[in-house]
């Protein structure tokens, strides 16, 4: 079953360089609606459990502590194929190789400090917009 929502987040990295607007106004032009949004910022143990899956990665402290340095925007997003398009439009994980006008490409400057965080499935898109959202904080 596809949801048609997609979770996302602008790291750290991106909120210290002040492009929270640059990069919602790229998400809004692309055509997805916000349909929950918080200016937050993940402990020790939020970041742990939100990697999780990345824990035997040899990245994962550095990870963590990225994730944990500063305030992050997380955002629930609304459109038709919404996975799939926010990975498009994000670009890829390294910034390096994401295409051109994609956020990534735009924004980051590392395959660590990549700007923003996007699901990679209709399942994750679940689970982590429930990890930051309760149900009467998405509209
Ligand atoms: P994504 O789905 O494109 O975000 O990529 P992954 O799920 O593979 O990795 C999750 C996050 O871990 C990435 O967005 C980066 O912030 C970080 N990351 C991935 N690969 C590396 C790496 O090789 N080194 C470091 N330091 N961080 C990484």
């Amino acid at each position: 079953m596809t949801t048609n929502r997609t979770f996302t987040m602008i790291k750290p990295d991106a909120v210290e360089k002040g492009h929270i607007g640059a990069i919602l106004e790229k998400i809004n032009s692309a055509g997805f609606k916000i349909v929950a949004m918080k200016f937050t910022q993940l402990s020790k143990g939020d970041a742990e459990k939100f990697y999780e899956i990345h824990n035997e990665r040899p990245f994962f402290a550095d990870l963590v502590q990225f994730m944990t340095r500063g305030p992050i925007v997380a955002a629930i997003l609304e459109k038709e194929n919404a996975v799939e398009d926010f990975r498009a439009l994000i670009g890829a994980t390294n910034p390096a190789e994401a295409a051109e006008g994609t956020i990534r490409k735009m924004f980051a400057t590392s395959i660590s400090e990549n700007a923003v965080h996007g699901s990679d499935s209709d399942e994750n898109a679940a689970i982590e917009g429930a990890f930051h959202f309760s149900g009467r904080e998405v509209y």
